[in-house]
């Protein structure tokens, strides 16, 4: 089984794709997770990764998709893929990839949600500094304090409107020209990912039950 899911930010794609590692037992494999774990490695490509970051570069497809064959070899139930393709480029890559291992995608999984949405989500989080608990801002009511430890909440740095722009633009230029793509094949299935995680997770396992029946 092999699944992509494509979303923009903060529409929750961490959370499904645990979700569905826990209920299903797939290897979920996002570029930050392969990366970090290739560099404990201290191998070859690890040490080509290492200079390249150091000299602030993006690491190359080549080498992330040298990653990724890898893991297919010891997954046993399937992988998801997350925050990998990022454009087309990539995408007809991993295609050769997945012809060369004699696999195919099952699933392309476009967790949809509105921008104002997911600025609400970013902007409505607030972290306690003390123990590391987080807050969505509604929930909290006006109380700005920790409920355990009744320490002041903060906002995370990196959650600044700027940033946000620049990461959704990106997402938006990039990345959503892969929807169409995925389309095409008939390969995505669309879920409303402004609901509750519960909500999204059942819309996916939906698409997933109907499929095997
Ligand atoms: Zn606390």
């Amino acid at each position: 089984m092999n699944i992509i899911l494509l979303a923009p930010p903060a529409a929750g794609k961490g959370t499904q794709a645990s979700l569905l590692t826990k209920k299903y037992g797939f290897k979920h494999i996002s570029t930050g997770e392969l990366l970090r774990k290739s560099l404990e490695a201290n191998d070859a490509v690890s040490l080509e990764i290492k200079e390249t970051m150091q000299a602030g570069k993006l690491v190359s497809d080549a080498i992330i998709l040298q990653l990724i064959e890898k893991e297919f070899l010891v997954a046993e139930q399937g992988i998801i893929l997350d925050g990998f393709p990022r454009n087309k480029t990539q995408a007809l890559k991993y295609a050769e990839l997945l012809t060369s291992l004699g696999q195919e995608i099952d699933y392309v999984f476009y967790l949809a949600v509105p921008k104002a949405v997911a600025m609400e989500r970013i902007f409505g989080r607030r972290t306690c500094p003390s123990c590391g608990k987080i807050y969505n801002s509604r929930a909290l009511e006006n109380k700005e304090k920790c409920m355990d430890c009744n320490t002041a909440l903060v906002k995370r740095e990196d959650d600044t409107e700027e940033t946000f722009d620049l990461r959704y633009e990106t997402y938006i230029k990039e990345t959503s020209p892969l929807i169409a793509f995925y389309q095409e094949q008939g390969l995505l299935y669309e879920i409303d990912a402004s609901l509750s995680t519960e909500e999204v997770f059942a819309s996916i396992e939906k698409v997933l039950s109907k499929e095997s029946e």
